[in-house]
């Protein structure tokens, strides 16, 4: 994809329209969810079984949903996928639920959207299992520096929103493997780039070339 001059802002993941204009939006898609046939200019999509969705029973199923949606040529990315201790099924089908996901990104070439709640031991694991070739990228972290640091020197994706952009964890990063989101927030991406500006010491300028190059690199991958 290219991305014209104009492009100030990526939101990386977000559940509500956000593209067009000066911004390029990641919509988030759940197995099931169709990609809708009019959207607004600058929306990619990006689809998965979310852990919430995962009954007991339901695995099945949810994959072969999952397999038509990710087929559109406008998702881009696998996810958000993951590991959720707080709620949905019982680990070893989130782990099962995860690995499909891992490989048909895999096998597609594409990038896998991270959500992760208290699973960092599980996330690790299917990590060191799958050995991806494309970046796993955890959304919406909120964790300590430390734990940050940690899964950056893995290998390890970071998008922020406004309660996950603190100092501690900026320090700990890469900032080349750095992205901005608003998910469910409702706030507007540019705000999200303000509190970045602030908390990582960035003009504007800086801030939104870092961004726009990292999301590049991340789907030039895929051309
Ligand atoms: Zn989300």
């Amino acid at each position: 994809m290219k991305l014209p001059g104009e492009i100030r802002y990526i939101d990386f993941h977000t559940h509500s329209q956000g593209g067009g204009g000066d911004t390029v939006a990641v919509r988030n898609l759940m197995a099931g969810d169709e990609v809708p046939s009019d959207f607004p200019a600058n929306t990619l999509f990006s689809a998965g079984i979310h852990p919430w969705q995962l009954t007991d029973d339901n695995l099945e199923n949810l994959q072969t949903e999952l397999l038509l949606t990710a087929a559109h040529p406008h998702v881009v990315m696998i996810g958000e996928a993951g590991f959720d201790r707080l709620r949905g099924a019982q680990g070893e089908v989130q782990y099962r639920a995860f690995l499909f996901q891992a490989n048909i990104a895999g096998e597609m070439g594409k990038p896998v959207v991270i959500h992760c709640v208290r699973g960092w031991d599980e996330l690790r694991r299917a990590h060191r299992e799958v050995k991806p070739g494309r970046p796993w990228i955890i959304h919406g972290f909120r964790g300590s520096g430390s734990l940050a640091a940690s899964l950056a020197e893995e290998g390890f994706w970071f998008s922020l929103g406004a309660k996950g952009l603190t100092t501690e964890v900026l320090q700990s990063v890469y900032h080349e493997k750095l992205l901005l989101e608003t998910d469910e927030s409702g706030q507007s991406i540019a705000e999200v780039y303000r509190l970045f500006e602030a908390a990582a010491g960035y003009d504007e300028q800086r801030a939104e070339s870092l961004v726009r190059n990292n999301f590049k690199l991340l789907l030039n991958f895929n051309l």
